[in-house]
């Protein structure tokens, strides 16, 4: 990837996202799981699904809204297993056989998600599939023509 962790810091739209997801590679994102392991008392399984425990991997791959848009994306992000066991290993596996340019999609499309579920949560407002896609495609975008 071509962020600097300046450029994350510098910046509070794109890379302040950008960031969210390299700090997802840590586990800190604040998902139920996380929340539960921090003594907050909650109860771990996703809120939008309720099939599976709330972690970061889930929230962002394996969860049936997040899979829903990555099956719009085009190329290896469309074709992978939705299941992961933990979110390094998935980044370990999308690194090994994304493209450079698929390599830019997946933190973009991550983040994205990661705020429609959130305003899912918050608002009860759900985003359909295809305009998650649309805004990450969007935001793409916008960072390809200032870099
Ligand atoms: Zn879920």
């Amino acid at each position: 990837m071509r962020f600097s962790m300046w450029c994350c810091w510098s910046f509070d739209g794109l890379f302040g996202g950008l960031l969210k997801v390299v700090k997802a590679c840590s586990d800190i994102l604040p998902t139920r799981t996380n929340l539960c392991q921090r003594k907050i008392p909650l109860d771990p399984a996703c809120a939008v699904c309720n099939q599976h425990d709330e972690m970061v991997a889930h929230a962002l791959w394996g969860c049936p809204m997040a899979r829903n848009v990555w099956a719009m994306v085009a190329g290896n992000l469309q074709k992978r297993c939705s299941a992961a066991e933990d979110f390094y290993s998935l980044v370990r596996e999308l690194m090994s056989v994304l493209t450079t340019k698929e390599v830019e999609v997946w933190p973009i499309v991550s983040w994205v998600i990661w705020n429609a579920r959130n305003r899912y949560l918050c608002d009860r407002k759900q985003t359909h599939p295809s305009n998650i896609l649309l805004g990450a495609m969007t935001l793409l975008q916008e960072y390809q023509r200032l870099n």
